[in-house]
This record gives C-alpha cells, sequence and structure tokens, in this order.
C-alpha cells in the first residue's frame, strides 16, 4: 500500500462576536485538514493547528514535506517523521514546517488505524481510559463594557451545562485580571475547578505578582505565564508562586520539550498535536514528560479531528506518578465560537463533562465536508506526479 494523495483543506468562517485574549482580538475562525489517501483509496484525516491564515499550509505541505511521504508506506509512519524532520532541519526546527507535519503525522496514524481496523489509542499502545473529563475552554474578552459580568454569566452556563472545569483568560494587567477572576469564582462557587490562562502576556515580575495573589481563589493551574522562549522565566515564576505552571502549545518536537523540562519550567506540559509534531512526537514527548516527573495533557484548539486526535491520546497518556488513584488528565474543550469546528466533522460522543475516546478504528472521526463547503477557502490536491515534477534533490 502507498500514499498516492495529500490534501490540504483551508477553511475560514466568521463569527457573530468578536473575542479576543492577551495577544489580539479573533474576528474569524480557521481551520486546516490534512487528507492522505493511498492507492487503494483508504485515507486518514489530520488537522494542523493553524495559527496564521491556513492557505499557505498547502505550499508548505506540497513542496517541503509531500515529496518525503509520496508513493510511501504509510505505515513507515514513523520512519517518514524522522525523514521528513532530518530533511527540513536546516529551515524548519520549530514553527510552520512542523505544524505542517503534524497534520500528515495524525492523518497517518487514522490511516493505520484504518488499515490495521484498531482505534489509534490502541496502536498507541492501549486505552488506560475509555472517556476523559473535559474542562471548557472559554472565558475570553469580549466587547461590553462590564467584563466581569459578562464573563460571570458564561461562566455559570458552562456549569449549568454539566462542566466541573473552567480556564479564564488573563494577561490584562493586574487589576483587571483580578476583578475577573473575583467575578468569575464568586459566580461558579468553590467546588468548580479553575484554570487560568494568560497566553504569556505577562513578564516574570508581573507574571509572579499575579500569581501571588491569584493563588487565594484556588487555581488548578497557571498557563503561558511568561513567553515560551523564556524558560528560565518559567522557571522562575513556578518557583516564585504557589499555583502549578502550565506551559507548551507553543513548543515544538522533543526537542524544544526537553529543554523544558530540563529548566524545570512547568508542572504540566501541554503539547499541541496539532502543532509540535503529530502523534508521534507527541507520543515522545509525553514518555519524556513521565521521566521528568510532569504531567501531560494535550493543548486543544481545533475541529473534531484535532479532538479526536487528543482523546486517543489522553485514553493511552501514562499515570503521573504511577499510582492506585494519581490525578488524571483532561481534555481542553474548546467552546469559543468555532463555525468549522460546528460543521465540518460529527462531535465525539459527550455526557459533560465526560467525553468518551471513540472505538472506532482510527481516530474514529465522521467527516462532514459538505456541511462546512461554504467555509472552505482553498483546497490543494499534491500527487505523486507533481512531486516527481518539481523534485530538486533526491534521496
Ligand atoms: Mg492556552
Amino acid at each position: 500500500m502507498r500514499i498516492e494523495r495529500i490534501e490540504t483543506l483551508a477553511y475560514q468562517a466568521p463569527i457573530d462576536q468578536p473575542f479576543g485574549f492577551s495577544q489580539w482580538w479573533f474576528t474569524k475562525r480557521s481551520a486546516l485538514l490534512v487528507r492522505v489517501v493511498t492507492d487503494d483509496g483508504t485515507e486518514g484525516w489530520g488537522e494542523v493547528f493553524a495559527h496564521v491564515e491556513p492557505t499557505v499550509y498547502g505550499a508548505v505541505i506540497g513542496k517541503a514535506l509531500a515529496p518525503v511521504y509520496m508513493g510511501a508506506n504509510p505505515l513507515d509512519a514513523g520512519v517518514l517523521w524522522d525523514r521528513a524532520y532530518n530533511r527540513s532541519r536546516p529551515y524548519g526546527q520549530k514553527g510552520m514546517i512542523i505544524n505542517a507535519l503534524s497534520g500528515i503525522d495524525i492523518a497517518l496514524w487514522d490511516l493505520n488505524g484504518k488499515i490495521l481496523g484498531q482505534p489509534v489509542s490502541q496502536l498507541l499502545g492501549g486505552r488506560r481510559r475509555e472517556r476523559i473529563e473535559s474542562y471548557a475552554t472559554g472565558l475570553y474578552r469580549t466587547e461590553t463594557d462590564d467584563l466581569p459580568g459578562a464573563l460571570a454569566a458564561e461562566a455559570r452556563g458552562y456549569a449549568e451545562q454539566g462542566f466541573t472545569a473552567m480556564k479564564l483568560k488573563i494577561g490584562y494587567g493586574f487589576d483587571i485580571d483580578m476583578e475577573n477572576l473575583r467575578a468569575v469564582r464568586a459566580a461558579i462557587g468553590p467546588s468548580i475547578r479553575l484554570a487560568l490562562d494568560a497566553n504569556h502576556g505577562y513578564d516574570v515580575p508581573d507574571a509572579v505578582r499575579l500569581g501571588r495573589a491569584a493563588a487565594e481563589y484556588d487555581i488548578l493551574w497557571y498557563e503561558e505565564p511568561v513567553v515560551a522562549e523564556d524558560k528560565a522565566g518559567y522557571a522562575e515564576v513556578r518557583a516564585r508562586q504557589p499555583i502549578p505552571v502550565a506551559g507548551g502549545e507553543e513548543e515544538f518536537t522533543r526537542y524544544g520539550f526537553r529543554d523544558l523540562f530540563e529548566a524545570r519550567g512547568v508542572d504540566l506540559a501541554q503539547p499541541d498535536l496539532g502543532g509540535m509534531g503529530g502523534l508521534s512526537e507527541a507520543r515522545i514527548v509525553a514518555t519524556m514528560a513521565s521521566a521528568f516527573g510532569v504531567r501531560c495533557q494535550p493543548h486543544v484548539w481545533g475541529t473534531p479531528v484535532a479532538l479526536a486526535a487528543s482523546l486517543h491520546f489522553l485514553s493511552w497518556l501514562p499515570d503521573v506518578p504511577g499510582s492506585a488513584t494519581p490525578t488524571q488528565p483532561m481534555l481542553e474543550y474548546d467552546r469559543s465560537l468555532h463555525p468549522i469546528r460546528d460543521s465540518v466533522a460529527v462531535a465525539p460522543e459527550k455526557s459533560l463533562p465526560w467525553v468518551d475516546v471513540p472505538d472506532g478504528p482510527g481516530l474514529g472521526v465522521e467527516m462532514r465536508l459538505d456541511a462546512a463547503e461554504q467555509y472552505l477557502v482553498d483546497r490543494t490536491v499534491i500527487t505523486a506526479a507533481d512531486v516527481r515534477a518539481a523534485a530538486s534533490t533526491r534521496e
């Protein structure tokens, strides 16, 4: 069986209400799906965590990565990952090349699960969990004169839907953050767990000050307090304030996470499977995390394809520490506006806060491309003939 075709499908959808975080505002949502098709017509789906205009990934995948994958046996996913990374090392150790590689790698795991008739979690090493407790990601900035009041109402809504944990965006400055935090904690009471996410909106002194003050509100974790490049800064924030520190959604491959773990920068690693290298690399990072005594749970901000990949990964994740009752990893369940997520594929089964791990072959996602057709802005099809014609190097 050989890989015969790779497609990238780029989507963009306007949203009714813009929402913001510590860096910018969103006025549209984007998604980038990857379809890998073999010569017998079997297809696998992957997703890239597309930070920028998703249309650029057609060129990245077509020109930089497809030559490695085209014509290859999809069951060689790990071999192909190594080859693709080594080929792009001079220009691609972090950033868009690794994002693109992630999408292809996830598609290969889906494909291989379908070829072998097994769910991806089984191929990763086994299903430790059949369902995952989720937390609501939302509580962004919105265009309102009363942000604390709007956040409190949104938080109460998540609790009424059945969520037992949620995450509040911070990083707007100490006074604004504390006012929002007080409002949300008062709205949900003491029993709902609450995490904070600064999206690297602070430097070390401000992050420490915020963490020390926020701790009395019983905070589950403190996500991305400072920029990902400042691993010593992460360690300093972790040492100087009491809330467990989380990060990793802007980190890449085993090499980036190695540096973060060696710096003792985080209590909780959050690899994004569609950004940091795919399921092949996330399995390595999770294994490394367990060796450093660091918890791991994926960052997720995509369609049901990214959600399903993350659910299979969460099902397999090793317990840290190995014990009878270790703290269990949670699923990040993005509740912000995302018309593509809500239309392009069937959402996983859930009974909140629990979300079932799919048990069909591969990722177990049912695609509904027709329902999202209106949001499709680019479809790039790459064939073996394209790759041969464009080739400037060979093995
Ligand atoms: Mg985050």
